[in-house]
């Protein structure tokens, strides 16, 4: 089987690793380097939880992912993840938390809701109101992303696979000799809605080194915000979790001092003990915004697009490559797996 590839973000690199390993010829093209320091999968980390609200078909795909990465580590050759827990908080009308939890417990997922005094407890460092509500659950981890990405490229060269940097492959190219083609193309991608997202990172003030560091995410409202504790030697992030729904890719990464100022106004709202003085490295990053979220499987299974991201389709990767791996061996049928990535399966 001969296999392209075009754009080499964690789905790209991901079916490309489980193609090599069926012994197939693969070529990965992208127009950047490889990998894309602008790709939306290129970042010290990207996470994977439970919690997903009302939405018990990914709830349920969060569970079939952590399984793929399992079949995926022994690929790479180490594991490129930390546990660190999840705190999720959300005003009580928005009914996240207590959707989340009631579709983690049919999977028997530990979780639990805390009272705003125990999250205070749990996370000093969070500002938690009384008109909230959390939920704790011990599952969650921060995915290495960039090491992930470099473990990828790394395996895939030597079992074979050919890369092909700065290659921009125009919309609608046939490769002659592939008998599948599959396209990732991220935030670059037609029928996709490009999302400028402002991220900073952060050093800690001291008097955080003695808390317990989960990742702290508020998903349902106009104002969320994730945070991402400081693991594996990378900095602290916090991250604007409403997508803009602006901007484009190629556009400069620096925040501009509109995007800063709001970072900042954000750290302060939600953070306690910050310094008047500390500074926040802020980026901007982009994702492909698709249709509710859904991520989209396109074509046949001889030419397949991947539309997904949305801010959360890292997690999916490792499925994503194993799924596409076996729809275009014919072992998955093409609809099924339509289904699958759109979430629309409760296993
Ligand atoms: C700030 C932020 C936070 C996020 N947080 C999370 C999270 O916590 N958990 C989670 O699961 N997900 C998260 N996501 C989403 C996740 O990172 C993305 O959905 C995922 O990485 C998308 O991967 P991809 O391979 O589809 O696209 P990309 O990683 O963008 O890769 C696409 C590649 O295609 C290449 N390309 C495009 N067009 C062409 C062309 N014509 N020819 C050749 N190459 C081309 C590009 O150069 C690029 O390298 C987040 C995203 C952002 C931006």
């Amino acid at each position: 089987m001969k296999l392209a590839v075009v754009g080499a973000g964690i789905h790209g690199l991901c079916v490309a690793r489980h193609a090599v390993q069926r012994g197939w010829d693969v070529h990965v093209y992208d127009q950047g380097c490889i990998p894309n320091p602008l790709s939306s999968s290129f970042d010290e980390h990207r996470l994977i939880r439970y919690p997903y609200g009302h939405d018990d078909g990914y709830t349920a795909l969060v569970a079939t992912a952590y399984e793929a990465w399992e079949r995926m580590w022994p690929l790479l050759g180490d594991r490129y993840h930390i546990e660190t827990g999840t705190l999720a908080i959300s005003r009580r009308t928005t009914g996240f938390i207590e959707a989340s939890v009631k579709a983690m417990q049919r999977l028997g997922i530990a979780v639990d809701i805390i009272d705003t005094e125990q999250a205070k407890a749990l996370v000093p460092h969070v500002r938690v109101h009384d008109d909230e509500e959390v939920l704790w659950s011990p599952t969650g981890d921060a995915l290495l992303a960039h090491r992930i990405l470099v473990a990828l490229v790394r395996t895939c060269r030597e079992h074979g696979v050919h890369l092909h940097e700065r290659h921009k492959v125009r919309e609608g190219h046939e490769f002659a000799y592939a008998d599948c083609t599959f396209w990732a193309r991220g935030a670059w991608a037609s029928g996709v809605l490009p999302s400028r997202q402002s991220i900073a990172y952060f050093r800690p003030p001291a008097t955080w080194k003695t808390c317990r560091h989960p990742m702290v995410l508020d998903l349902a409202g106009d104002d969320g915000f994730y945070l991402v504790p400081g693991v594996a030697k990378s900095g602290w992030k916090l991250g604007v979790h409403r997508s803009s729904g602006a901007g484009h890719p190629d556009d400069i990464r620096s925040l501009t001092s509109d995007e800063l100022k709001r970072l900042g106004t954000l750290a302060r709202t939600r953070l306690q003990g910050l310094s008047s003085d500390m500074r926040l490295t802020g980026l901007a990053c982009y994702y492909a915004l698709v249709d509710k979220g859904r991520f989209q499987l396109h074509g046949s299974p001889r030419i397949m697009e991947f539309r997904g991201g949305s801010g959360h389709s890292f997690k999916f990767g490792a499925l994503v490559g194993e799924t596409v791996c076996q729809v275009a061996a014919g072992e998955t049928d093409f609809g099924d797996a339509q289904k699958l990535l759109a979430g629309q399966v409760v296993i």
